[in-house]
């Protein structure tokens, strides 16, 4: 069986080493550095087993697959009900960097697009921004199994060239949302994008979802079951952009994905598939991500539907 998995994996990078459709994000300067054609490729078991292929330990900036990591730490601290006053749970159908709240509520509509990841970030309980920062590197460490690593680079190019998201701060202060000051908050979140990850961390980190909680690799509870599924249903229905429809019915797992070109799958209790290739589609998947995560659920029957 060990052997199967690792050729499927291997014939799926194989497949699409000459594919170069898709364009690098270079709305953050710095992003257009990265090699265009690398594509790793990580499947985690339900018990923690890693198959790799490809560039699996290539490192990128986790960017917007960090979202529902820091909505899962605020739920774990703070609570469904006081995220609930927040952030809402509903797919806004618009793009992820979009300046809006919700009409009725003045709230950001879920913590999958910027402006829902930026409340989340405000609400993980923290004396400034430097302890909240140490706060979610340490938790996606404990997630990944391994302290994570921040990207300088990254994280100067975006806070530099990051006026939408200054925009969407201090329209979610001018609401109320935001309990903390909006520049230091903002800095948690370009913080936060900028931690360096391989996909073989983030199937690590799926995995933990997958677990109901607990790492795999490490054997620790690092969140409680109910914080874990709250989590994965938002992914399901708001974590592939706007083009998260196209994705329930075509692949039909909770997932993630960010513009640093990392998509990670989770099938709650069985495995977690990471793919990482930087090129992406115009809504900002990783085009080679989506292409090998459809023909994965296809060929598998993987779906959770
Ligand atoms: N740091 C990026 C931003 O806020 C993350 C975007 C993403 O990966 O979707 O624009």
């Amino acid at each position: 069986m060990a052997e199967l998995v690792q050729r499927y994996l291997d014939d799926l990078v194989a497949e699409y080493a000459e594919v170069s459709d898709g364009a690098l994000a270079d709305y953050i300067p710095e992003l257009t550095q990265v090699d265009p054609s690398g594509f790793g490729l990580t499947l985690s078991s339900s018990d923690g087993f890693l198959y790799e292929s490809g560039d699996a330990r290539t490192e990128f900036t986790i960017q917007s697959i960090s979202k529902p990591f820091t909505y899962a730490l605020a739920l774990d601290q703070v609570g469904e009900e006081a995220v609930d006053a927040k952030i809402g749970v509903e797919p806004s159908g618009e793009a992820f960097n979009e300046i809006s709240v919700d009409d009725k509520t003045k709230t950001p509509k879920n913590p999958m697009i910027n402006a829902g990841a930026i409340a989340s970030v405000a609400l993980v309980p923290a004396a400034g921004p430097d302890e909240r920062f140490a706060k979610i590197r340490d938790f996606y460490s404990a997630c990944a199994g391994r302290p994570l690593e921040f990207d300088e680079d990254v994280y100067r190019s975006e806070k530099a060239t990051g006026s939408r998201n200054r925009a969407i701060a201090y329209m979610l202060d001018s609401f109320g949302v935001l309990a903390d000051d909006p520049d230091e908050v903002l800095d948690v979140y370009f913080r936060q994008c900028s931690l360096r990850v391989t996909s073989a961390d983030l199937a690590r980190m799926g995995a933990t979802l997958a677990r109901g909680g607990v790492n795999p690799q490490t054997g620790r509870r690092v969140t409680s079951t109910r914080v874990v599924q709250r989590t994965l249903s938002v992914m399901v229905t708001c974590g592939m952009y706007n083009a998260a429809g196209d994705w329930v019915s075509a692949v039909g797992m909770p997932a993630k994905s960010g513009v640093g070109g990392g998509i990670v799958a989770v099938v709650p209790g069985r495995l977690t598939l990471c793919v990482w290739s930087p090129a992406l589609d115009p809504q900002g998947n990783s085009l080679l991500g989506l292409k090998a995560l459809e023909l994965f659920a296809g060929k598998t029957g993987l779906s959770i539907f």
